[in-house]
């Protein structure tokens, strides 16, 4: 039966005994085993009463099986809902709400927290591990490693990403078959994936970036992946030499340049090294082609979008630029304030209409049309402009957004956070330029009269109410937070008084 995905990504692999997943100890995991599992995984989900366009939320640690298991929900005709591994069980229980998967899988070590959180939503719950034990992998070995796959149309639904949003709450991304197919087509030509090619993969999967662009792209391709659950600099120069090809968020690559071990000849062999989710300095840009002779390919995208531009393959890949829009993707810039296009070269909001655009937020079909023009156009919120040789520059984000090691910080969130601890009048919570992280996350507090604040004990004090990346990573006092006329936090002037505070290390 038709399923466009599965056709294109997995079914052309079946009874391959070429390594789909080299594995950090050593072995090797062949198309055909992993279709196996995938197969007896997708049993396991008919068993829990998975129907074709039900959810599973996944929250657990990259591993081969993490993997399988967003195969089996495409096979078998459900939405993948992964989550970041670094949520809190609060976080999760929005997510599980909101959501109303069927089933949830976690590791063993949250099974506790998140039996409830699952019982409320009417949700299964299973558990995977980071070493690939757990229910759901028990389950899946009594079960036959063939599946007759459930048909799908391009439009149906194939998963939900939360994103972290700018305004409000997280919004579960709706994403169809037709988009994510659409897009590692367009990636596989762009960037000329073939089924020579090994990719280090050292992103997480719970993300647009190192589930769809790395994972899927290499499925169409029929290559192979260096499967690392995160980036250790030790790792990824050990590794390298077997690989071909890289995809990154910029702090691996700010990562492997402080490493003298990183040499020309380490990347010499190399085809391609691609770099995205945050903006790549162009001094970045400029050492790493110093250090190796590689000149990174920047791309651009978004949750809601997948990818949208992308700097070539063939000519000048321009550093601080996300290169040119994907074929079949329209872009255009516009001014926010009087929802016109603006003149070439001009400032203003991005927009974009393709295949490659999502459907909607889950049940919030009044933020669905806020956020698209009458015509069809996302509003990305991303301010750029794009200059006369046609490169898209990201100038800045709209709405403050915080991105800090590729993941995305809704400053919100943790304001309101911090306001609620014992002596805190209000606060602001900013993202500054970090060597490391591209953005660190900083707090500015406004103490309630006759109180004082002890940096260490408000830290303490949220420590285990939200996601480690989100949690500043140093808090400043001040008499008042700078306002307009209009009442608003100036946030630039805060940036701007801090900027420095991480530039010594
Ligand atoms: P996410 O939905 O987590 O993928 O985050 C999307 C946001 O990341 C975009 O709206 C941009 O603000 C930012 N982003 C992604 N790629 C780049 C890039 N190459 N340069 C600058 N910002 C980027």
């Amino acid at each position: 039966m038709p399923n466009a995905l599965y056709d294109a990504l997995f079914a052309p692999h079946q009874g391959s005994s070429k390594p789909f997943l080299y594995l950090p100890d050593n072995t090797a995991l062949s198309y055909d085993a992993f279709l196996k599992l995938t197969a007896q995984i997708a049993h396991v989900l008919q068993e829990q009463d998975v129907k074709p366009g039900d959810r599973v939320a996944a929250q657990v640690k990259k591993s081969a099986e993490a993997l399988a298991l967003y195969a089996a929900c495409i096979q078998a005709g459900a939405i993948f809902l992964p989550l970041n591994t670094a949520y809190t069980p609060n976080e999760v229980e929005y997510f599980v709400g909101n959501a109303e998967p069927r089933l949830v899988v976690c590791d063993r070590a949250s099974h506790e927290a998140l039996l409830p959180i699952a019982e409320k939503a009417g949700a299964r719950l299973l558990t995977l591990n980071g070493d690939g034990t757990g229910t759901l992998t028990d389950e899946a070995a009594r079960q036959p490693d063939r599946f007759v796959t459930i048909s799908r149309t391009g439009d149906d639904l194939a998963a939900f990403l939360y994103t972290s949003g700018t305004t409000g709450r997280s919004k579960g991304a709706m994403l169809t078959q037709d988009n994510l197919l659409s897009n590692a087509q367009s990636l596989v030509e762009a960037w000329r994936f073939t089924a020579d090619d090994v990719l280090l993969h050292a992103l997480p999967i719970f993300h647009t970036h190192g589930l769809f662009v790395a994972c899927n792209v290499i499925l169409l391709a029929g290559g192979s992946m260096i499967f690392l659950p995160s980036f250790k600099t030790d790792e990824v120069i050990s590794w390298l030499p077997k690989a071909t090809s890289m995809m990154g968020v910029p702090t691996f690559y700010t990562r492997l340049l402080d490493d003298p071990r990183f040499t020309r000849e380490l990347a010499s062999h190399m085809r391609l090294f691609t770099s995205g989710s945050a903006p790549l300095l162009a001094e970045t840009h400029n050492a790493f082609e110093e250090r190796t002779g590689h000149r990174i390919l920047e791309r651009y995208g978004m949750t809601e979008t997948n990818m949208t531009t992308s700097n070539p393959y063939d000519g000048e890949r321009r550093a601080g630029t996300v290169g040119f829009a994907l074929p079949n993707v329209e872009i255009r810039v516009v001014d926010p304030e009087t929802c016109k296009t603006v003149p070439d070269g001009e400032i203003g909001v991005l927009e974009v209409r393709g295949p490659n655009v999502f459907k909607g937020y889950w049940q919030m079909p009044e933020k669905t049309k806020e956020e698209f023009r009458e015509d069809g156009f996302f509003i990305t919120g991303d301010v750029v402009a794009i200059d006369k040789d046609g490169y898209v520059q990201i100038v800045g984000r709209a709405k403050d957004l915080i991105i800090s090691g590729g993941f995305n910080i809704y400053p919100k969130e943790v304001e309101l956070l911090l306001d609620e601890q014992e002596g805190v009048l209000e606060s602001a919570v900013i993202g500054l330029p970090h060597p490391d992280f591209g953005e660190g996350v900083v707090g500015v507090v406004v103490p309630r009269n006759g109180s004082t604040i002890n940096e260490e004990k408000l830290l303490a004090g949220i420590h285990d109410k939200i996601a480690r990346f989100k949690q500043p990573k140093r808090i400043f006092t001040v008499d008042e937070l700078p306002r307009n006329t209009m009442g608003k936090v100036q946030k630039k002037i805060l940036r701007d008084r801090f900027a420095d505070i991480f530039q010594t290390k």
